[in-house]
């Protein structure tokens, strides 16, 4: 095991709990509410299990997406962490799943070698929620150049890392309910990566 960041389980749970109720006190930048529409263009991948090319219409910017994630998780496990990318959706000969709009990257995590792994599909939004999570951040910069904090994000956090459950679910739920105006965003959030990272180009 190289690095030195792994947080054990029973911290990060202890950490989740304190994001959902605490409130993020750093700077917020609201972003620019505009970005140029991108037409999405044919993609090649290559698969890493098979070798085999798959053509994707579409595929650019799912791609270039992916390649993303794997520079997360690979900074992830260099700190410590065990967590794998499952990318078997984006080959049409390993893939056994039902695609509905664009593959889907699978994340594979578990916190011990005698655990089996907790699975979630995610797009590179929330690997980048992941990554601040377990490296210590307290917000990533969303699509629009906004903030989008660790505390908003209690849920997805638990989805992803299987920590926390009932508590991220109650919190969901309270949020929702609420009329808490910080948790605006959590209202209106749409389920999975619809809006991620339309326009990032940042390197
Ligand atoms: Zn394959």
């Amino acid at each position: 095991m190289s690095g030195g960041y792994i947080l054990d389980k029973k911290l990060l749970e202890k950490r989740l709990e304190e994001l959902a109720t605490t409130q993020y006190t750093g700077e917020i930048s609201h972003g620019a509410m505009c970005y140029s529409p991108m037409c999405p263009g044919p993609g090649e991948y290559v698969c890493v299990i098979c070798n085999k090319k798959t053509e994707h219409s579409y595929g650019d910017l799912f791609l270039k997406k992916l390649m993303k994630s794997r520079e997360i998780i690979k900074d992830l496990q260099s700190n410590g962490y065990d967590v794998q990318l499952d990318e078997r959706e984006f080959c049409q000969y390993c893939n056994t799943n039902d695609i509905e709009f664009e593959p889907k990257q699978i994340l594979n995590m578990r916190f011990d070698e005698n655990s089996e792994y907790h699975t979630s599909k995610v797009g590179l939004h929330n690997l980048k929620l992941l990554q601040a999570f377990l490296l210590g951040g307290e917000y990533i910069l969303g699509a629009y150049d906004n903030t989008v904090t660790l505390n908003e994000s209690i849920d997805i956090l638990s989805n992803m890392t299987g920590l926390c459950v009932d508590m991220a679910d109650e919190w969901l739920h309270k949020v929702r309910m609420g009329d808490d105006p910080r948790y605006e965003s959590v209202r209106w959030r749409s389920d999975g990566d619809f809006f991620e990272d339309i326009d990032d180009d940042d390197e």
